[in-house]
């Protein structure tokens, strides 16, 4: 039995979306910038997904400006942004955000400009005083994801959407995680930019969005043509962008069914675990999370043994983001909460689609705890 609950890393693709992409990259091969019939008819095709994905969000459909993906939506929105304005060229975001906001805050940092980045409780929720003390006159864009990758922990976008437009700066998220798990909704947000990528809802990867509220008026970020109104150069990618429009329609549609999703099932996931395997700590269990993602410290018991094992058996899960399991240390996140780094390298990470079903829960339920419980036996720092 193969068990994939890794689906914060990537989703499988949808079947509707996969057959919607096909004629794309057959017979409709043609450039969506041309002037002959062939290629320009494929702009109605890029139009359609653009409105698709403005539904998902509660955007206009030109709010919409098509990207490679989340990273390339994260750095367009901050890069831009800060530059609108020489007077307000700082950035504020969180200790928590994806490395495609770190870094690139980071950058605007290396080129002298202010960068702040809040604390986030022990919970993993935003500390708000701590983002408060560092909006200034200087700020011109605060960026905070709508929820972490990691723990699944949901972001007040609203308050915070508030207090940056009473700065007189502009309000960021990144949604890559959040779009199609929770409702979003950038009007009634108070959202000037939102970052989505495709293959975290069952679209491809190598696709996404930049929301950019009407009015905004942020310099180009990619050089080289005119696509997208001169806001991002390069050819359309028009199976990807036609699949992203799917993925989205697809999204909107499973939000409005009641419990189709995924949170019974990690309900189920989470009071397994806590039974079956003694000493369990779910992070961010007392707070607002995302309906698919659990983050479990298996204290005593080194999460990458535990994998290893976990994967054998055919179960696929992650010890964090994608991102960081090259690098040695531990989750930054988790130690941006205060989780002591010996804790922090038992945390599993399971991350649910709405293709988890209740059998594959019993699977993991049925595998992990005598795996946990083995290894407990033989670790050196089972009582600590
Ligand atoms: N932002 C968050 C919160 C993510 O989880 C990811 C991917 O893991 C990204 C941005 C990057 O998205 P992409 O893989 O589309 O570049």
């Amino acid at each position: 039995m193969k068990v994939y609950l890794d689906n914060n890393a990537t989703t499988r693709i949808a079947q509707e979306v996969l057959d919607a992409m096909l004629p794309y990259l057959t017979e409709r091969f043609g450039n969506p910038s041309s002037f002959h019939s062939f290629g320009s008819d494929l702009m109605e095709d890029i139009e359609a997904a653009r409105e698709k994905v403005a539904v998902l969000l509660g955007a206009h459909a030109e709010e919409i400006v098509f990207t490679s993906g989340g990273t390339e939506s994260d750095n367009m929105a901050l890069i831009s942004a800060t530059a609108i304005n020489p007077l307000k060229p700082g950035l504020v975001a969180s200790t928590v955000e994806h490395p495609a906001v770190l870094e690139t805050a980071e950058y605007i940092k290396s080129k002298g400009y202010p960068v702040g980045l809040s604390e986030v409780n022990g919970d993993g929720t935003l500390n708000m005083n701590s983002l408060e003390r560092l909006i200034s006159e200087q700020t011109g864009l605060v960026s905070i994801m709508m929820a972490n990758n990691e723990t699944g922990v949901i972001m007040p976008v609203e308050k915070v959407a508030r207090i940056a437009h009473e700065a007189g700066a502009l309000f960021h998220t990144d949604a890559v995680q959040a779009a199609s798990k929770i409702p979003v909704d950038v009007r009634s947000s108070g959202i000037d930019l939102l970052s989505i990528s495709a293959h975290k809802f069952h679209g491809p990867k190598g696709v996404g969005a930049l929301f950019i509220r009407k009015g905004i008026d942020i310099p180009p970020f990619m050089l080289g043509g005119y696509q997208e109104n001169g806001m991002r150069a390069g050819t359309y990618n028009t199976a990807g962008i036609v699949g992203l429009g799917v993925a989205a329609e697809l999204a909107t549609a499973h939000l409005s069914e009641e419990n189709c999703g995924t949170e019974l099932l990690l309900e189920k996931l989470e009071n397994g675990i806590l039974e079956k395997c003694p000493g369990a700590f779910i992070v961010g269990a007392d707070v607002e999370r995302l309906p698919n993602t659990a983050t479990v410290l298996f204290r005593g018991v080194e999460s990458e043994a535990v994998m290893t094992l976990l994967d054998l058996e055919g179960i696929c899960v992650s010890s964090g983001s994608a991102c960081s399991t090259v690098e040695e240390s531990s989750s930054y996140v988790l130690a941006a909460m205060g989780i002591d780094p010996v804790d922090a390298n038992t945390a599993l990470r399971f991350s649910l689609s709405r293709y988890t079903t209740g059998r594959e829960i019993d699977y993991v339920l049925e595998v992990l705890p005598p795996i946990v419980e083995k290894l407990r036996d033989i670790s050196p720092y089972a009582n600590r």
